[in-house]
């Protein structure tokens, strides 16, 4: 059985909980978003719109978000635009075949890197995510294939809360297994020392009647601006004023071809940005999070999440101005001292 601190320890090792180590007060509320399948032109203004340049954290930096990238469909310069952007890109296969055997997701996962690699501007060294077609899994196999190819995460196994007041799962290693529920079968029983792995958590209708296993697949699915404002705000709400695990929205962008679902979450991200602990961040800036919890009177200087050479230029002034002037104060006390008694 995993115990943190004692058998699994940071930022290697963590344990599957419901309950950070963190209060939920000092932790930063991750919102990520993973949109799945082909780039295409299309879908690069629904992107430029929601994440636009001008979007910024609470540590002033743009916020970002992460492509699980087809080979069926994929417009490669579109590709290359998004990643110059800062978004994270990972890989979802090159068929977007049904995954049965670790050596499907082998041959899929290096096809569409290499893919990804040679016709666009990302580097391997850029690439560490994977997501499964369909959710479908090899299990044990899988995860074995995708540590031996270097990656570090997969976000294909899902997890489904009973309602809204119920509280997800924080992503884990895999050193003890999945110790979870099995949604989808198989899920890995075996130990996987240091690889992540993100629970696809399941989102509830706007209802709160049945789970949604992506964000656009609702049985129950809102129809209007109105309904599927709310569907967003009370599931992130549910994770803001809960456990504060990340909210994730797991998505195709085909979903904003509809004027009303695009215009509620335009809204829905700039009333995230009013709050000042609410961070929209790519998955692999999670991760970082998760390997090194930095509690949000640090979180300005948190390394993963900052973002141009010019910022952290203007951090290291501020320090040193203020090293500067407690020199400058320490000097005068002692002068004035040794000028009244000595
Ligand atoms: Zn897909």
């Amino acid at each position: 059985m995993c115990k943190q601190g004692e058998n699994c320890h940071l930022p290697d090792c963590f344990c599957s909980t419901f309950h950070h180590l963190l209060d939920p007060e000092e932790i930063p509320q991750i919102v990520y978003f993973a949109f799945d399948d082909g780039v295409k032109e299309q879908a690069e203004a629904h992107y430029n719109r929601l994440f636009s340049e001008d979007r910024k954290n609470p540590n002033g930096c743009p916020i970002s978000m992460t492509l699980y990238v087809s080979g069926d469909q994929t417009e490669y310069p579109v590709l290359s635009e998004l990643s110059k952007r800062g978004f994270e890109i990972a890989v979802h296969s090159m068929s977007h075949e049904v995954i049965k055997t670790g050596e499907k997701v082998r041959d899929e996962a290096i096809g569409q890197r290499d893919n990804i690699i040679n016709f666009s501007n990302v580097t391997v060294n850029q690439i560490h995510g994977w997501r499964s077609p369909y959710l479908k899994t090899a299990g044990d196999d899988q995860i074995q294939a995708l540590q031996d190819l270097n990656f570090t995460y997969d976000v294909s196994f899902v997890y489904t809360r009973k309602t809204m007041d119920d509280l997800n799962p924080w992503p884990f290693t895999l050193d003890y297994g999945w110790t979870l529920p099995c949604d989808l079968p198989p899920c890995p029983a075996k130990e996987h020392p240091g690889f992540w792995v993100v629970p696809v958590n399941a989102m509830r209708d706007y209802g709160d009647w049945a789970a949604c296993r992506s964000f656009d697949s609702c049985a129950n699915k809102p129809l209007t601006m109105n309904q599927t404002y709310n569907y967003f705000m009370d599931n992130f709400r549910s994770h803001y004023q809960g456990n504060r695990a990340p909210f994730g929205i797991h998505m195709h962008a085909n979903w904003f071809s509809k004027e009303e679902h695009i215009n509620a979450m335009d809204k829905a991200i700039h009333d995230l940005l009013e709050y000042d602990d609410v961070y929209i961040v790519s998955i692999n800036q999670a991760l970082e999070w998760m390997k090194r919890p930095t509690e949000l009177r640090f979180i300005d200087r948190f390394k993963p999440w900052r973002c141009s050479p010019l910022e952290e230029g203007i951090i290291t002034f501020r320090v040193v101005l203020i090293f500067v002037l407690v020199v400058v104060a320490v000097g005068i006390y002692v002068k004035v001292m040794s000028t009244l008694f000595g």
